[in-house]
């Protein structure tokens, strides 16, 4: 039973401690989606480049974070090929260490998605819609299948030889530029798919974090090594059922004095909600609560040290040149220009300027 377990201090105010540090995030997340299109938009465009490539483009690339720490753990090298991936992939699963899954309700902009549209479900449908619990158990195992898929095919089949292979690949080294194609370039399937996890996010609330994703997966096995827990002080609960009835891990809270299921996720909507004055809260070991407004700050300093200590030690920028992206982002654009009505002459002239460009030093 934990001793100092304080109400969230969230009071009436719109924007939680919680909800600003979502909103910062989002606003990083788009800063740096914008500025790697300039960069990539100027490359292909042939300009000159007055963006710089933000290196924080990296955290969407966690298979090549994963590739990084297998050829880390083996060979004793930090490969510099996407040094930033791994850097906020070892940041985002360190704060599993403290803050259980926080990163999927504190920083995660899907995370922030899906409560918008979790908030909508509640506009839309006037009744709760609820999976049925033996349906919910079968869902939840299809995220930790996925992680395992990756953690199996990455740390247990792929030859430590084969590791620097892909890491030096073509496809790895412009893993980023394929990630933005990914939007600019839509599919007709990548856009379905969207829509159709969209529509199943809205119908039930925060379908993909609870069922799909699998960076959410690898967090929850993290968390059971976490030292801050959810906990209910059961002689101050009056048994109300409100937390309860926020959870969105639907979580039996009222059963249990310290809430370990894997599927918690700090939001701290059962403290928000709680009437009663310290009967849930979050603590660390030794009963030291934390109130949302220390969870943020903390959450914060450990981005913030984590990027500081990257870059100081000159693991944060990769070493892939603008040249080699430039030479990269003409050769994709060749296929597409290729067509029947283009101008032998300027295929000529775009074939010779590739061959005149050579790899150089990092511009
Ligand atoms: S409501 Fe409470 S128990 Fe449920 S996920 Fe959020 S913090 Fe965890
Ligand atoms: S909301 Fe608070 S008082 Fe009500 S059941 Fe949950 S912990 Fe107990």
């Amino acid at each position: 039973m934990t001793k100092k377990i304080n109400k969230s201090t969230a009071g009436p105010s719109i924007i939680t401690p919680r909800r600003g540090v979502q909103l910062i995030f989002l606003f990083i997340t788009l800063f740096i989606g914008i500025k790697f299109y300039g960069f990539v938009a100027q490359l292909e465009s042939g300009a000159g480049i007055s963006m710089e490539r933000p290196p924080g483009v990296e955290a969407f690339l966690p298979i090549s974070a994963l590739v990084s720490l297998k050829y880390f753990l083996f060979t004793g090298i930090l490969n510099r090929v996407h040094p930033s991936a791994l850097v906020l992939f070892l940041i985002i699963c360190s704060t599993a260490f403290v803050f259980k899954k926080g990163f999927c309700s504190w920083i995660c902009p899907l995370g922030l998605l899906s409560d918008v549209l979790a908030k909508l479900h509640g506009l839309v449908f006037k009744k709760k819609l609820q999976v049925f619990p033996w349906m919910d158990l079968i869902l939840r195992g299809i995220k930790y299948a996925i992680v395992g898929f990756f953690i199996w095919s990455i740390f247990i089949k792929m030859p430590v030889d084969a590791l620097d292979q892909f890491i030096q690949s073509p496809y790895n080294r412009f893993a980023d530029v394929k990630m933005l194609e990914l939007f600019t370039h839509i599919s007709s399937t990548a856009f379905i798919v969207i829509l159709v996890l969209t529509g199943l996010s809205l119908v039930i609330p925060h379908f993909w974090c609870r069922y799909l994703c699998p960076y959410g997966a690898l967090l929850s096995l993290l968390s059971i090594l976490s030292m801050g827990k959810i906990k209910r002080n059961s002689q101050n609960c009056i048994n109300c059922k409100k937390c309860e009835a926020v959870c969105p891990a639907k979580i039996q809270i009222t059963r249990k004095r310290t809430i370990n299921s894997l599927e918690c996720s700090t939001c701290l909507s059962c403290v928000d909600v709680c009437p009663q004055k310290n009967a849930v809260g979050f603590s660390l070991v030794h009963g030291f609560s934390m109130n949302p407004k220390r969870i943020a700050f903390a959450l914060i300093t450990m981005f913030a040290l984590g990027i500081i200590t990257a870059k100081q030690t000159g693991y944060w920028q990769n070493n892939t040149s603008v040249q080699e992206y430039r030479q990269y982002l003409l050769g994709k654009q060749m296929p597409r220009t290729m067509s029947k009505d283009m101008d032998p002459e300027k295929m000529k002239k775009m074939i010779e300027m590739m061959k005149k460009m050579k790899p150089s030093p990092k511009a």
